[in-house]
């Protein structure tokens, strides 16, 4: 099917989503992030990633893959107390022949909460004009025509209550309709 590519819908707004509609700006003229959760302005975890509690840290390629994608990005971590860490001097590692010496090995990575991250790449990636995120957007269904994907099915939240149902289509606007499940 040719569909125009005029509108491109991404459904989950961590990470993974973010960085995927900051690809798809560069192809769509529009793009929607859809998230069950809300996004603090401030640093801060949500609800909707309870793994960022644990320790993160961000592997080189990680980090190329990134900086590729915003070439600031390295600059917005340091400024917001990013972390070095050289993983031979910094990292007690205990196998069966005791422990590894400690050396400065030069594979050096950066160290910060999960949501720092996600908060720093969520801000460049808000700065894409046609890029835009719907919060408290529960993700349903996918609408499917004639064999095809043309859209979603969200549910909206308002109060933390479901209060209305959105059919979000690639090839025209926003159909709202009173919740039916
Ligand atoms: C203990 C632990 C330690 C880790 N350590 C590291 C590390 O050191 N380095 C590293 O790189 N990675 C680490 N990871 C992995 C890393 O946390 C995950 O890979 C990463 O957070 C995944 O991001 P994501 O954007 O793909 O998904 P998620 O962060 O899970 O985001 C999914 C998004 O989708 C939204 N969503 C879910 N369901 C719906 C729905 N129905 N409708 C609408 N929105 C929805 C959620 O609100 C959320 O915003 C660790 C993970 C764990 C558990």
């Amino acid at each position: 099917m040719n569909l125009p590519k005029n509108h491109a819908i991404v459904l989950g707004a961590g990470i993974a989503g973010l960085l995927s509609a900051r690809v798809l700006a560069e192809h769509f003229t529009k793009v929607t992030l859809i998230d069950k959760d809300s996004f603090p302005t401030e640093v801060c975890p949500r609800k909707g990633v309870p793994q960022a509690m644990h320790l993160h840290v961000l592997l080189r390629r990680g980090l190329f893959i990134l900086q590729k994608l915003f070439p600031e990005i390295e600059k917005d971590l340091i400024a917001k107390g990013a972390v070095t860490m050289d993983w031979g001097k910094d990292t007690l590692w205990l196998n069966p022949y005791g422990w590894t010496p400690r050396f400065t090995s030069q594979v050096v990575s950066y160290t910060f909460s999960r949501w720092m991250l996600e908060h720093t790449v969520r801000q460049r990636v808000m700065a894409i004009p046609q890029v835009k995120i719907e919060p408290h957007a529960e993700y349903k269904d996918l609408i499917i025509d004639n064999g095809e994907v043309c859209g979603v099915r969200i549910a909206v939240k308002k109060n933390y209550k479901m209060c209305t149902e959105i059919l979000l289509s690639i090839r025209q606007e926003k159909i709202v309709k009173p919740l039916n499940f």
